[in-house]
């Protein structure tokens, strides 16, 4: 529609409007300038691993030696590597719903079966204990933790991370979190990494982190995980005949990236949460929908289901009217196992907040809620 010159209010995006700071940049066209073009060790550069190494332990409190970090081509890449080392056929992951849906396809591509364990927007898309507990049987291998949430913008609390890491404890498992939007992060609140919550976790947790949202490096591709050594290991060896080293300059973009001033971040972060006051006062101004006030990442995930019914069945119909009667695109909730909602991306101006979500008003205002 775009491309026919439509105007379109787009919250689809998942990614950071701004552009990648300059100092990360300028890194990356030096090291072109001098040749720095070749392979590297496939599982990243020594500086790179001991950079990634550093800044975890000065802003994770986490203590990892460069060999348990393997560098891959975004953090997706780092999930993919971590369900095929860790994975057998028949293996389940526990999914704490709404999830990000590549979660559950690269369970499958490793032959695992996801479990889905549901959360609801009135509780902070916070799961409850007895769930998490009853999801667990004999073939339960890992759990998956992405706090701040895509889609839902949930920040778990310390306790539930508790609760989930003694969870795994107790049962053996290993705890996967993917902590990429650890920097975007609103109301004061403090990120908790999950690998932090005691020597034990930390020997059963995989780190997944990167440089795409915090950095706004979405398109260099740099992702990591910090594991226990055999399981770095496995992962090294599984990448080195996969795809072998990410991009050789971008590494040393992302050198940059984990010293960079704090305060370049922050003024995103801050930009970002100014868009989420935004976003979440206009919508809940719309009559009959529902929304949790997000915590992190950029994404709202208001509840939708009283504009659903006979005509109009799914949160899929209604991004699809959405897009057809208001020239908005959101996200179907289904999509992340959240039926009922829409997910919107305010990682867009203020300008184009305002007037999508007027859009979405009017549009739905021609329904009866
Ligand atoms: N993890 C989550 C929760 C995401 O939302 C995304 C991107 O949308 C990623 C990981 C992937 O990030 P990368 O660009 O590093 O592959």
């Amino acid at each position: 529609m775009k491309a026919a010159g439509i105007d379109v209010v787009s919250f689809g995006a998942g990614e950071p409007d701004f552009n990648t700071p300059r100092p990360i940049c300028d890194a990356a066209i030096e090291a072109i300038n001098q040749g720095y073009t070749k392979y590297t060790p496939s599982a990243g550069t020594p500086q790179l691993r001991a950079a990634i190494a550093e800044k975890l332990e000065r802003e994770n409190g986490l203590r990892y030696q460069p060999e348990q970090i393997i560098v891959s081509c975004g953090a997706k890449h780092s999930v993919y590597n971590t369900m095929q080392v860790l994975i057998d056929p028949g293996d389940e992951v526990i999914l704490i719903a709404p999830y990000w849906m590549t979660y559950a396809d690269q369970i499958r591509l490793a032959g695992g079966v996801p479990v889905v364990v549901h959360t609801r927007s009135e509780n902070s898309f916070i799961p409850e204990y007895d769930k998490l507990r009853e999801a667990i049987s004999p073939k339960t291998k890992a759990i998956m933790v992405n706090s701040p949430s895509n889609p839902s913008g949930a920040v778990l609390p310390r306790e539930t991370l508790k609760e989930i890491a003694m969870l795994a404890l107790r049962h053996g498992l290993w705890v996967i979190a993917d902590e990429i939007y650890e920097h975007l992060i609103y109301d004061g609140l403090k990120h908790t990494p999950m690998a932090s919550l005691g020597n034990e976790i930390f020997e059963r947790t995989i780190t997944i982190n990167g440089c795409s949202k915090s950095y706004a490096m979405t398109g260099w591709r740099i992702g990591y995980a910090a594991a226990p050594l055999p399981v770095a290991k496995a992962m090294s060896n599984f990448q080195d005949q996969v795809t072998s080293n990410p991009t050789s300059f971008a590494q040393k973009g992302a050198v940059v990236a984990m010293g960079l001033d704090p305060s370049t971040i922050e003024t995103m972060r801050a930009e970002f949460e100014v868009r989420r006051d935004l976003i979440y006062r206009l919508l809940t101004e719309i009559p009959g929908v529902k929304i949790m006030k997000p915590k992190g990442a950029f994404y709202a995930l208001p509840d939708i289901s009283a504009y659903l019914g006979k005509d109009m069945k799914s949160d899929a119909d209604l991004a699809t009217y959405l897009l057809d009667t208001a020239n908005v695109a959101v996200v179907p909730g289904s999509v992340f196992e959240g039926a009922g909602h829409i997910r919107l991306s305010y990682a867009i101006s203020r300008e184009d907040i305002e007037k999508g979500v007027a859009r979405i008003a009017e549009a739905l205002g021609k329904r009866v809620a």
